[in-house]
């Protein structure tokens, strides 16, 4: 175990949007600085940063001078390049660890971990080329989806077959790129549990959000979620097997289906996710927060849900309704982005429905 870093240490940040953004206010509210590496040009986290590097990932100059400087590297989206993390590495300690990137990387390596841990999935097949789609359409039926394997996000890169006639289509849409073929779960609805783990291996779980997508990005997190006493249990005991399983150090998110045959793991996200944007104003100490101790070394805070809240995405030109929206009890939460753009996500709103 590594000391805790001091008052005054620097993390480094890899990727500078709005998780970033609100990693970096957790962090200097700790008395934590950050330095953000980004390739594109102001990020949402530059506004609050207390250093920003902007450079591209095969910048071998840049990330050195940046690992150089911090004390320790976290990251805000977990597809970062393999030779960036490799150098880096060398420099400083990175968390969460390189077992849970290069698991989450890669949606075939994510569900065989899942079931090696006695996790439920829905059922998955490898397809590299067409022979693999037909069969594993004739072993696991339809409807299913056809997902690449790397560098999915928000719905992207997938595609669904509701009959044997459309495989060839799905396959064309995404580009024959490596894939995986789901089966597709009949789900009533959708929970996340954001956990954490410290370095010393203790566990710490919010409450598990209920959440609505809509057109593949999320829309509403919703806590308490519709759950039983047991579900919610199991729930949670999932999201600690694989925060386990990885020896892991911070704050995961992981997605469920919830489904009459009980928790069906769909993914895990090896950062803060936007499903525990409500942590904000739900508990004393948020994600960010805690991800933020557990990656310093210090003990996780209490994660204690003390009301029910609703977690609105502000996306696109939903941005526009926030002059109404201040004059509601919400609490909001904007990204500082001036493009807005359609299914981009400006900003979120989280409101105190009952308090506990
Ligand atoms: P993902 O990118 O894997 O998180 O998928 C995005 C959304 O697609 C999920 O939140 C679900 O609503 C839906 N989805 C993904 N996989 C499945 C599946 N195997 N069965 C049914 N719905 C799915």
């Amino acid at each position: 175990m590594t000391d805790p870093l001091h008052v005054g240490a620097t993390i480094g940040i890899l990727g500078g949007g709005q998780l970033g953004r609100m990693l970096s206010v957790a962090a200097s509210r700790l008395g934590l600085r950050t330095h953000i590496f980004e390739p594109g040009a102001n990020p949402p986290a530059a506004d609050v940063a207390h250093r920003v590097t902007t450079a591209s990932y095969d910048d071998a100059a840049a990330l050195t001078a940046f690992g150089r400087s911090v004390d320790v590297i976290t990251y805000e989206f977990e597809n970062i390049p393999t030779s960036a993390l490799d150098l880096l590495e060398a420099l400083a300690p990175i968390h969460p660890g390189r077992q849970a990137l290069a698991t989450s990387q890669d949606r075939l390596t994510e569900k065989t971990f899942l079931q090696r841990l006695g996790l439920q999935t829905a059922p998955f097949a490898d397809i590299a080329a067409m022979a693999d789609l037909t069969a594993a359409i004739a072993r696991i039926g339809t409807p299913a989806i056809l997902k690449t394997r790397r560098m999915g996000y928000d719905g992207k890169g997938q595609a669904r077959i509701m009959g044997p006639d459309d495989a060839a289509a799905a396959l064309a849409d995404i580009e024959g790129a490596p894939a995986i073929l789901e089966g597709f779960i009949d789900f009533s609805h959708e929970v996340s549990v954001i956990g954490a783990r410290a370095t010393d291996g203790s566990v710490a779980c919010y409450d598990p959000g209920e959440n609505l997508h809509e057109a593949g990005i999320l829309r509403t997190t919703t806590v308490p979620a519709r759950l039983t006493p047991a579900l919610r249990t199991d729930a949670v005991l999932i999201a600690a097997k694989i925060l386990n399983a990885l020896d892991y150090v911070g704050v995961m998110g992981v997605e469920l289906f919830v489904t009459p045959q009980g928790l069906i793991v769909n993914e895990f996200a090896p950062r803060v996710h936007n499903s525990g944007h409500w942590t904000q104003n739900g508990c004393i100490i948020c994600q960010f927060e805690q991800h933020i101790r557990a990656i310093a070394g210090w003990p996780l805070g209490d994660g204690m849900r003390h009301a029910d809240v609703v977690m609105e995405n502000l996306i696109g030109e939903d941005v526009n309704r926030v002059p109404d929206l201040a004059k509601t009890g919400a609490a909001i939460h904007l990204y500082g982005k001036s493009g807005v753009k359609p299914g981009r996500k400006m900003g979120h709103v989280n409101r105190i429905v009952k308090r506990a």
